[in-house]
């Protein structure tokens, strides 16, 4: 079945040729139909037809991370020895929910998310997320349960979307959004947002190392003297930037990080893990007691004070998957200094698109790329203009780059997260917008 899997997505692949498949929507919609028949048929089919027809139709059908040219949002090219762990995983199946279906990968989980949880802070643990949303939503939580009163979360405008809807969900007032004209939160804006709601019990400041459209990293540091300042508690959401604690030379970008109660972050952006791989970090663990749960048949209390291992509390799911195996194994295989090199060269890469863009007599360059995403522009065509042309390069399969409101413009966006990714695929890129410019 695996030899089958293999020969599918290589001859999608094929098919496809190119970043994206061609003919838009209703083309690819087609292709799938044809590939699946019947969703649900009487009899089966048998598993080497079914993996073939489908798995093919899918890789052919597919956004491939792995193409150079694929290059809009935070969707990486997962690395080969990831997979192959997940495919492990998928195969023991344990579910992380409780000690008796999952003994060893639980104990695994405890030792990692430790070791993890320690590069932002030496005390911190870590729970498993299925990404930075969970994350969070869990700050948020926290907040709510920790102290008195609704959780008013106060933060920039460059915040992820995840934020708001957590506090929509949990209940709580939605969130007061700070202006943030040059992309980051500024420590005045967020004092004063802080000092206007002076007294207010359960104030939660949020901050964002590597926002979602622009790759920027807020003034960490200086945004947690503000909220100390301010008694308000701290998460920063470094879903994107996270991984620069990997990197010698970038690690110092991330200063302030260990001085949050919560972070998030994210190993299926800069991390190279098929998804999901979040991760959701507290400083002080005895604040994760906040989230125990019973339910007799997965921690009851004579099991818990004979020695099996309350698991239930580490996340909101219940059933889950192991995915700390993926993790684990390549952090291993890679070490600091392997998964540091990657960080390091797709944020190189990004300079060096940045420089091409500068170099170039049609494009604008919005700014210098902080980690691994270069906003630009064709010059002086209309907003409606440029959203055309990525909608071109899309439906003709040629390229995806993403979109991003900066200053009051559209930028195209290319985030940049393939290590394979050469000089001259970034030279094709740029020359594939010109060619599409009206
Ligand atoms: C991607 C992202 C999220 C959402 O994370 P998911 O893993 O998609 O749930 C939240 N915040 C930031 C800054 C992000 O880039």
């Amino acid at each position: 079945m695996l030899d089958t899997v293999l020969a599918a997505l290589q001859e999608g692949a094929l098919r496809r040729q190119g970043p994206l498949p061609a003919g838009g929507p209703e083309a690819v919609a087609a292709r799938v139909r044809r590939a699946l028949g019947t969703a649900l048929p009487e009899q089966g089919i048998g598993a080497h037809p079914a993996l073939h027809s489908l798995v093919t139709a899918v890789a052919e059908g597919a956004a491939d991370p792995a193409d150079p040219l694929c290059a809009a949002h935070l969707h990486c090219p997962p690395l080969a020895v990831a997979t192959a762990a997940d495919l492990a995983a998928s195969a023991l199946n344990p579910s992380m929910d409780s000690w008796d279906q999952a003994p060893a990968a639980s104990a695994l989980e405890a030792l990692v998310t430790r070791a993890l949880a320690a590069e932002v802070h030496p005390a911190a643990d870590a729970l498993v997320t299925t990404g930075a949303t969970e994350a969070n939503q869990l700050a948020v939580l926290l907040a709510r349960e920790l102290r008195p009163g609704p959780v008013q979360v106060v933060c920039g405008a460059n915040a992820h979307h995840s934020l708001h809807r957590a506090a929509w969900l949990l209940g709580q007032p939605p969130p007061l959004t700070v202006p943030t004209p040059d992309g980051t939160l500024r420590p005045e804006a967020l004092g004063a947002a802080l000092a206007g709601l002076d007294g207010h019990p359960n104030l939660l400041a949020a901050a964002t190392a590597g926002t979602t459209d622009a790759g920027l990293i807020d003034p960490l540091d200086a945004l947690a003297d503000t909220a100390a300042r301010h008694g308000a508690r701290l998460h920063i959401d470094a879903a994107y930037g996270g991984a620069l604690l990997f990197s010698a030379r970038h690690r110092g970008l991330l200063t302030g990080l260990d001085r949050a109660h919560t972070t998030a972050l994210d190993l299926h952006k800069l991390g190279w893990q098929p998804v999901a791989a979040g991760l959701f970090t507290s400083r002080d663990p005895s604040e994760l007691a906040a989230l125990d749960h019973r339910a007799d048949y997965l921690n009851a209390d004579d099991d818990t004070e004979a020695g099996l291992p309350d698991i239930l509390g580490r996340s909101l799911r219940t059933t889950r998957r192991p995915d700390i195996l993926k993790i684990a194994v390549t952090l291993r295989a890679l070490g600091r200094e392997g998964l540091g090199a990657l960080t390091d060269h797709v944020c190189a890469q990004a300079r060096e698109l940045a420089r091409l863009v500068a170099a170039h007599p049609r494009f604008t360059l919005c700014a210098e790329p902080a980690l691994s995403t270069v906003l630009f522009r064709p010059t002086g065509i209309e907003d409606r203009t440029l959203a055309a042309v990525r909608r071109d390069l899309l439906g003709a399969g040629h390229a995806v780059l993403g979109r991003a409101r900066h200053g009051g413009r559209l930028w195209l966006k290319a985030t940049l997260l393939n290590p394979h990714t050469q000089p001259g695929d970034l030279a094709a890129l740029l020359k594939l917008v010109e060619g599409n410019l009206p």
